[in-house]
């Protein structure tokens, strides 16, 4: 129950387990094919160019960082945690001018601060994280976007900790890169890397003066694999065959089922830590369901809090890292995971654990759960 990886239904696993075929099989491409048109309804896109590249959630940052980022041009990022921190670290390396607008990591960037960063700096690629999972924090993108494509900038979102979540809505919301990855609210194994780009962001890379510098995360070239059926690498049909399994779980349970099932859960989870008395690091309009910091009460060890839980109870959350060391419990109650039991449960480890360390909840956890379900 950490950030992810989320727990993994059993009919994953049992796909995992099936024969492998080689990368350039019919049937391989079959899966590709399905995959395409499960994938565009998770992002909420129609684009065309929608694929899973062979490699974890930072594969897709840096393929979409390499695929619209020249070097020297100017890319704007919007900072307020770890994550949206990497992508500029990335564009950086890329020889591209970055300019940042912070926020502290816990606070989401509003409109019109946005839109002001934007059009004042008129850059060429723009690039914020929907679901920061180092600080809680859900950033709203339909103002970015906006902004961005009136000064002729193209998007990339980072829906890492968003995507199987709750609503992505890449086409309404504008996004030109968004990319995720498996293991989160999938309820797939890591190791892929979902991916959606626009008609426009297409245009751009395939309209580039000079080859991408990464030959293995070429959006380009990895679309000529997928789509044109031509040897780019050697692609894992296993966890292919898995991510096509967590797709079909997600299309038989109904989008909008699984989002009211996280969030109900998120909401429960919150009436509860709060009735023991603990805060929420994030304002409740920012929070997101999946991902949820719980601050560290004063003179509390949240490492050895969370040491209690794994050892008593075999449950894992993390602390914080970056500039919320110490300070916050990341409770991840995500895909398959975000149930009522585990609530529960987390929520007894955690008041267990916390007593352990001398902390008296003010009440009792479960029973605010328990009763916000019952009245809901
Ligand atoms: N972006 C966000 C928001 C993340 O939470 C993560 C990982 O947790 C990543 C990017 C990197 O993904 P991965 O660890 O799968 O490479």
């Amino acid at each position: 129950m950490g950030p992810g990886p989320s727990p993994v239904p059993q009919r994953v696993y049992e796909a995992l387990g099936q024969p492998v075929v080689g990368h350039l099989d019919p049937y391989l491409f079959g899966i590709f094919d399905e995959l395409q048109a499960l994938l565009r309804k998770v992002f909420g896109t129609e684009n065309p160019y929608t694929l899973a590249i062979s490699g974890t959630g930072t594969s897709g940052m840096e393929a979409s960082v390499w695929s619209l980022v020249d070097p020297g041009a100017k890319v704007a990022v919007l900072v307020n945690g770890f994550f949206c921190d990497r992508i500029a670290e990335m564009a950086r390396r890329q020889g591209a001018e970055v300019v940042r607008l912070e926020k502290p990591w816990g606070e989401a960037f509003d409109d019109d601060e946005a839109r002001e960063f934007i059009l004042r700096e008129k850059p060429r690629v723009v690039a914020f994280v929907h679901a920061e999972t180092s600080t809680g924090v859900l950033q709203p993108g339909k103002a970015i976007c906006d902004s961005a494509h009136e000064v002729g900038a193209l998007v990339i979102g980072d829906c890492v900790t968003s995507l199987g979540n709750l609503p992505v809505d890449v086409d309404e919301t504008g996004i030109d890169i968004a990319y995720s990855c498996s293991q989160k609210g999938l309820g797939c194994v890591p190791g892929l890397s979902p991916i959606t780009v626009s008609p426009q962001a297409v245009a751009h890379l395939r309209g580039r003066s000079s080859p991408n510098p990464s030959f293995y995360l070429d959006l380009g070239l990895l679309y000529d694999y997928w789509v044109g059926r031509k040897y780019h690498h050697t692609a894992s049909a296993t966890l292919f065959y898995a991510l096509s399994e967590a797709l079909a779980i997600i299309d038989e349970e109904g989008l909008q089922n699984r989002f009211r099932r996280i969030e109900a859960n998120h909401k429960a989870f919150v009436a509860g830590v709060e009735a023991m008395g603990l805060q929420m690091h994030v304002a409740a309009p920012h929070r997101l369901w999946p991902l949820n910091a719980v601050r560290v009460p004063d003179g509390i060890s949240e490492a050895a809090v969370r040491g209690h839980m794994l050892n008593d109870e075999g449950i894992e959350i993390l602390g914080g890292f970056g500039l919320l060391t110490g300070r916050v419990f990341r409770i991840g109650i995500m895909g398959a995971g975000s149930t009522r039991e585990n609530v529960l449960r987390v929520l007894d480890a955690l008041e267990a654990a916390l007593a352990k360390e001398g902390f008296r909840a003010a009440g009792k956890g479960r029973a605010a759960a328990e009763a916000w379900y019952e009245g809901r």
